[in-house]
């Protein structure tokens, strides 16, 4: 009787759901499955961190929309990724994940690595579960990666036994595999669109909100086409970048505060109105502003506030339909409005402000002064990855975007560690997809330690990710040298040692020499713009630009911080 093992069942499962590539940290009992996976034709990345990996894994999900598999062993692997599941599932992106588990017939003995992986996982996931035997790995896979894509996108987690990985089934026990169809497009009510028409028709102060779910849909097309034709002033989200680019005359992130502020009906795409939107409320938003919500969660309808219109549809269909009412009612919105001037001016002011910061190119350098110069080298279709606290907010304003996908950060869970992960995914995806476009790291230098170590994971795969690493030596603000010593010579280092402060002048380039490279150590602009030219002539390794700014170096006053909100 021809027999076939669990491990060669699940790869082929994997496989027949589309499923291109797996990111993890293999050992006992799932080495012989990772080689199952590449014999299936899946790609392997193997990964430093259990963490990181599963932030590769749905990075590739977030880009493809076909969740990547995060594979890593029992107990303690499955533990470090719990993690990057809640990231993925509070990012709203898909993403599998599948952890060896104990053998059943060890289990309660004290097994190797035994623990309740199927109900620690559930509260990160949309499904959780192990399949009972082989014949039936194919339905949970099928089913696990059709949750993890149908809906909302989320986490699915499979749990598999060493025994199940490795015994044989009867062939002819395994059903035939079916692989789904992609998610079915949600289609919006008809008379929801004449609503949300007829309210944005009657706006003084319209804004349109562009967030990562209008990216994760494909819908930049029609959304520019919105923005453009009926002359739509707007601010994208930190991810929703570049699905309209950010260079766009309609854009009003310069103005973000008073847009947010003043408008009078917002037209909210793929966004929710949690903390990055400062849950829709005052004083970030006027008190009456009217909400269009427009989203494929239908639970996600008045969160925080009540919208006016809520439509529950696909972007996609509903821009379509949205904008062909409007063109078909001849609308467009005047140009010479008070509200146009007023986001013009406020433009104007703001990018002044920080166009004099960015000339100020007196080392130790400035966030600005760095950011600016590297946005006039590096290719205006790169892939840029950021973390960091201000690393990240000013290189988001700074660092622009022209096409969705092209920005992946922190997100809605804002998790540090993410950025090598992030990079890694983003550097494979392009190699196969987009060959020669550049994936551009920007990390803060607390940021970059989480996952240090995946510049090992960059160099073994050939991969051409430039590190950019700007070190001011502490979390938000660091210390200089003399500042840093006489804190330090106060007494015991454990109770004096400042909690924001890194070692000063930290030579991270200098990781490169493990592997007979150099990196590069910039103080100045001209030495920042050597290391760039010279870095995105790479095609098949990483280098590191460790750029050391002021310590003090801050992002420009803000009329109000991020996280705050008076009074809820
Ligand atoms: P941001 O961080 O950009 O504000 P969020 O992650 O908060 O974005 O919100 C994204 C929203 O987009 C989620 O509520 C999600 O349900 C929704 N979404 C994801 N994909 C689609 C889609 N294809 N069509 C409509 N809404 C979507
Ligand atoms: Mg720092």
């Amino acid at each position: 009787m021809a027999t076939v093992q669990g491990i060669t069942v699940l790869a082929e499962a994997l496989k027949a759901q589309g499923i291109e590539y797996a990111f993890g940290i293999v050992g006992i009992p799932v080495i012989e499955l990772s080689m199952a996976l590449q014999q299936a034709g899946i790609k392997y990345i193997g990964m430093r961190n259990e963490q990181a990996a599963c932030y590769a894994a749905q990075a590739i999900g977030y880009l493809t929309g076909k969740p990547g598999v995060c594979l890593v062993v029992a107990g303690p692997g499955l533990l470090h990724v719990t993690g990057g599941m809640a990231n993925a599932q509070v990012n709203c992106w898909p993403l599998l994940v599948i952890a060896g588990a104990s053998f059943q017939d060890h289990e309660g003995l004290g097994a190797f690595q035994e623990f309740p992986q199927v109900e620690a996982s559930r509260p990160y996931c949309k499904y959780s579960a192990r399949p009972p035997s082989i014949p039936l790995i194919p339905l949970h896979v099928e089913k696990a990666v059709r949750l993890a894509t149908y809906g909302r996108p989320g986490v699915s987690y499979l749990d598999f036994p060493g025994n199940l990985l490795l015994s044989n089934a009867p062939m002819s026990a395994i059903p035939d595999q079916y692989s789904h169809p992609s998610p079915p497009l949600i289609y919006p009510d008809h008379d929801a669109i004449s609503e949300a028409v007829k309210l944005l028709k009657s706006a003084k102060r319209p804004l349109v909100i562009v967030g990562k779910g209008s990216a994760y849909a494909r819908a930049e097309n029609p959304i520019r086409r919105l923005i453009d034709e009926i002359n739509l002033p707007f601010i994208a989200t930190p991810m929703g970048k570049g699905v309209v680019p950010d260079s766009s005359a309609r854009s009003v992130q310069s103005a973000r505060s008073l847009a947010l502020q003043k408008a009078d009906v917002i037209l909210l795409l793929g966004a929710r109105l949690n903390w990055i939107l400062h849950f829709g409320r005052p004083p970030r938003f006027a008190a009456d502003v009217k909400f269009i919500q427009v989203d494929l969660s239908a639970e996600e309808m008045h969160n925080s506030v009540r919208s006016a219109v809520a439509v529950q549809s696909d972007i996609l269909p509903f821009v379509d339909h949205f904008l062909e009412q409007l063109n078909g009612q001849n609308y467009q919105f005047d140009n010479n409005s008070d509200w146009w001037k007023s986001l013009k001016q406020k433009c104007e002011a703001n990018q002044k402000t920080v166009q004099s910061f960015a000339k100020n190119v007196s080392t130790p350098l400035n966030y600005y002064a760095v950011f600016h110069h590297m946005q006039e080298i590096i290719p205006k279709d790169a892939i840029i990855v950021s973390e960091g606290a201000n690393t990240m907010d000013i290189g988001r304003s700074m660092l622009l975007n022209q096409y969705p996908k092209h920005r992946l950060d922190a997100g809605t869970f804002g998790t540090m560690g993410v950025g090598p992960g992030f990079a890694i995914a983003a550097a494979v995806y392009c190699r196969d997809y987009y060959p020669g476009k550049k994936v551009i790291c920007v990390e803060g230098d607390s940021a970059f330690g989480f996952s240090g170590m995946e510049i090992e994971t960059m160099v073994r795969y050939n991969l051409p990710i430039i590190i950019v690493i700007v070190n001011n030596g502490g979390i938000y603000g660091g210390f200089d040298r003399d500042t840093f010593d006489a804190i330090r010579s106060e007494g015991d280092l454990l109770k004096v040692t400042p909690p924001t402060a890194l070692t000063i002048e930290t030579r991270y380039e200098n990781m490169m020499q493990m592997f007979g490279q150099n990196g590069y150590l910039v103080r100045d602009i001209p030495q920042l713009q050597n290391a760039l030219s010279e870095a995105l002539n790479l095609t098949n390794r990483p280098t590191i630009i460790n750029v050391l700014i002021s310590p003090s170096s801050d992002r420009k006053a803000q009329e109000h911080s991020w996280l705050t909100v008076s009074k809820l």
